[in-house]
């Protein structure tokens, strides 16, 4: 009909990818307990009655795209992602996370691996690709790429150093001393994506420092080169043209740590449940025009304001599962999140 909109022209997209059983899954015979066909996604937990017999319940979920198993980086980011980088072009701010469970497969879909590229290097293909167009040569393609791990910010270009993000008079979110690196090609990228990735797995921010409890965020910025001053790396808000962010999400089960023993690891429970939290409600704000998004809920959300308060600005959620039998309680906490964030 006229009046239904295929979903890659929506602001929300919303699609979950489900990864193949591992090596160690099939050793311990953990059976394959998710179905996805089409844009439905059925979870088959295996329960126990009172007198312990064994049952199935089946729980179905509708989203705008399923990807299974076999599913490739490259499905995932002609389905997800590329229509983004074109709306990026049209000088849309627009945002792309990975959420779930710590080993559903965020940072494979994401970073992906040197046989199988993810979407950062994907998108920059393609973006460079689209940036030879003559119209588009005033432009300069930038990046960062930061952490943000409990409520603080760490430089993932900069040897994880720490940087302060504001508010500045125009209420404009600035983060201060944040590399944003001019990339002329794709050789350049590579280095500077594998420059922080392997920034973001090494080097401690806190004592149980480790990737599942970080957000990472990879920003690629469109922006009039003339305006970015010589010597300085002091961002000016005024000179960006468009934006895509890609947000590798901290593990969503990391949300659930707030009894934990150690108060650290809770603080840092209490911090991701919040941000997550804070996530959804601008997610959904953004989809219903609303016309107060709650950005300040989180560092999150406060570091992406202006990408949930323009009207062109566009999100897609992939929700990464894993396939396992032993998974199915964080699967389906999943995929209720999931379906929290696509429902108007
Ligand atoms: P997360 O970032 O969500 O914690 P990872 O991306 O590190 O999870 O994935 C966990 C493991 O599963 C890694 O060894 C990764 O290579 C593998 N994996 C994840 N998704 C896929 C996939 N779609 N195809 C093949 N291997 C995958
Ligand atoms: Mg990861």
């Amino acid at each position: 009909s006229p009046n239904s909109k295929p979903y890659d022209a929506s602001k929300i997209v919303v699609c979950v990818r489900k990864r193949p059983l591992s090596k160690k899954e099939k050793l311990k015979s953990d059976p394959d307990a998710i179905k996805a066909v089409d844009n439905t996604v059925h979870v088959f937990e295996p329960k126990l009655k009172v007198d312990l017999t064994k049952y199935t319940e089946v729980h179905p979920f509708t989203f705008d795209v399923a990807f299974d198993e076999n599913a490739k980086n490259q499905d995932v980011y002609n389905s997800c992602a590329k229509p983004l980088v074109q709306a990026f072009f049209d000088g849309s701010k627009v945002t792309c996370f990975a959420y779930g469970q710590t080993g559903a497969g965020k940072t494979h879909t994401m970073m992906g691996t040197p046989e199988e590229p993810g979407l950062y290097t994907l998108a920059l293909q393609d973006i460079f690709q689209m940036k030879q167009k003559k119209e588009y040569a005033h432009l300069g393609v930038y990046i960062s790429f930061f952490e943000i791990y409990g409520s603080k910010l760490f430089d993932l270009l900069n040897g994880k150093k720490r940087v302060e993000c504001r508010e500045d008079a125009k209420q404009r979110v600035r983060i201060i001393g944040l590399e944003e690196r001019l990339c002329e090609d794709p050789d350049q990228v590579a280095k500077t994506i594998e420059e922080g990735g392997k920034c973001r797995s090494t080097g401690s921010t806190g004592a149980n420092a480790d990737s599942s409890r970080s957000h990472a965020i990879l920003e690629i910025q469109l922006k009039y080169k003339d305006s970015q001053s010589e010597n300085s790396n002091e961002s000016d808000p005024s000179s960006v043209y468009g934006k895509l962010s890609f947000i590798d999400l901290a593990g969503s089960e990391r949300a659930a740590d707030t009894t934990h023993s150690d108060r650290q690891t809770r603080m840092e429970g209490a911090e991701i449940n919040k941000s997550l939290l804070a996530l959804k409600e601008c997610i959904r704000a953004l989809g219903q025009n609303q016309y107060h998004t709650p950005f300040r809920g989180s560092k999150l959300t406060l570091v992406l304001k202006d990408s949930f308060i323009s009207a062109d600005s566009r999100t897609v959620m992939i929700a990464n599962v894993s396939p396992a039998a032993s998974n199915c309680e964080h699967t389906l906490n999943t995929l209720r999140y999931a379906d929290r964030v696509k429902e108007l």
